[in-house]
């Protein structure tokens, strides 16, 4: 079964066309990018090594879509492939308490996905307007909402409810949500697999670190704290956002500084994070320019450091132990240095890093004594949004 997924985010539409059912290949991946602007265009590339990357007019959303479906029938490899796509998965930021795993859509879904957009205007509004133009031109052919909140959807309201008037939580749903779901419980699971132990007996903290970053703490397989919260802002230092600040510091750029609510929002999400403290959001770049002996880009590497080690300490606590520590994303699968540096405190919880496995990003990078498991795991966000796509596909077939 031929399986599209879709990222559909304000200016960019990614995708990738899997095989699914016998196996699982990834065929033909790509991206329609900057939607609406002059220099719009689109690339794809097949596993045989195809590659096109062309300028295109993409006016809008629909017109990318309509690119995308031909670039993929463009593709010898995919022709067929194309011609039956036969379900559609769809990234969508936020499912709200809604949806605590992934959706077939019909118009119900499609309502209350509509509602979602209060709780995230920006994020979630492109994913809708990608499966409204998928059901349009590809009429018959199921979609399939995958959200990154749903994973998170276990926590129990001791870790989810901030200490507000609890009005805020009924009136207007103002709670942690937490994000980067589809790659913490990928990882989870993948860990799991690795260590040879079934999920259900290990206690987990899974770190997202790439240009987003979060942590979570899964017990038995479940999310019981995650440190994203109502918004993508909130915890670790990140590549532009701040993370945790005192909620105080936006209500004094706005009152005491002038700043517009929008701005303070901008600086607080684009401006803040690795970029603010040292003029660089890449990590690749921060870590040369701290080797040549850059004050500002070292700061900025122990506090983004520092964090991720003190949301480890809190989730130990709340786990009540640790069996592994997982890494993924850009910083977290390649960064030998960051990871090395982030775990150095936990000798005491009988955690010992084999440097030479870490430096070659293996699977497990622990020594065979240490008591807890240090790890890297690829994340693959896509093929979970294609594995649950497949599986709620094939079902409705079943029960049709
Ligand atoms: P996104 O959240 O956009 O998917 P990624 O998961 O690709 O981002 O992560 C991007 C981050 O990973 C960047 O900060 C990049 O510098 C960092 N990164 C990628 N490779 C390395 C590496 N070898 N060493 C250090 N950082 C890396």
């Amino acid at each position: 079964m031929n399986i599209l997924v879709l990222n559909s985010g304000s200016s960019s539409i990614k995708f990738q066309l899997f095989g699914m059912g016998d196996g699982e290949r990834l065929l033909v991946k790509g991206i329609a990018d900057k939607i609406g602007l002059e220099d719009s265009f689109l690339r794809s590339e097949a596993v045989n090594g195809e590659q096109n990357r062309q300028p295109m007019v993409l006016p809008d959303h629909r017109a990318a879509l309509q690119a995308v479906f031909d670039a993929l029938r463009g593709h010898e490899q995919a022709e067929e492939a194309t011609n039956g796509i036969e379900g559609v998965g769809h990234r969508v930021v936020h499912g709200g308490e809604e949806f605590g795993e992934s959706a077939l859509i019909d118009n119900d879904v499609m309502a209350i996905l509509r509602q979602l957009s209060e709780l995230a205007p920006l994020h979630n509004p492109p994913s809708i307007l990608g499966i409204e133009v998928c059901r349009e031109m590809l009429p018959g052919v199921p979609n399939v909402a995958v959200f990154d909140t749903a994973a998170h959807q276990t926590m129990p309201p001791k870790a989810y409810l901030y200490g507000l008037p609890l009005d805020l939580y009924r009136k207007h749903r103002i709670r942690k949500y937490g994000f980067h779901g589809t790659s913490h419980a990928y990882v989870a699971r993948e860990a799991a697999r690795a260590l040879g132990r079934p999920l259900a007996n290990l206690k987990l903290i899974t770190c997202h670190l790439g240009n987003g970053c979060s942590i979570t703490a899964f017990a038995g397989g479940r999310s019981i704290d995650t440190s994203m919260g109502f918004t993508p802002l909130e915890g670790l230092v990140m590549g532009t956002r701040s993370g945790d600040v005192d909620p105080a510091v936006p209500l004094y750029l706005v009152k005491d500084l002038g700043l517009s609510p929008e701005e303070a929002d901008d600086l607080l999400n684009k401006e803040s994070g690795l970029l603010g403290l040292c003029g660089t959001r890449d990590m690749r770049d921060i870590e040369a320019q701290a080797r040549q002996g850059s004050e500002a880009a070292q700061t900025a590497i122990d506090v983004f450091v520092y964090r991720v080690q003190k949301y480890i300490g809190a989730y130990t606590a709340a786990l009540g132990g640790v069996d592994a520590i997982v890494f993924t994303a850009g910083i977290g699968q390649n960064s030998s240095y960051i990871r090395s540096e982030i775990l150095r405190p936990f000798g005491y919880l009988g955690l010992r890093v084999d440097e030479a496995k870490n430096q070659q990003n293996r699977t497990i990078f622990s020594t065979g004594e240490s008591g807890v498991q240090a790890m890297t795991i690829p994340t693959d966000e896509e093929l979970v949004i294609a594995r649950d796509t497949y599986d709620l596909v094939a079902r409705r077939r079943v029960t049709a």
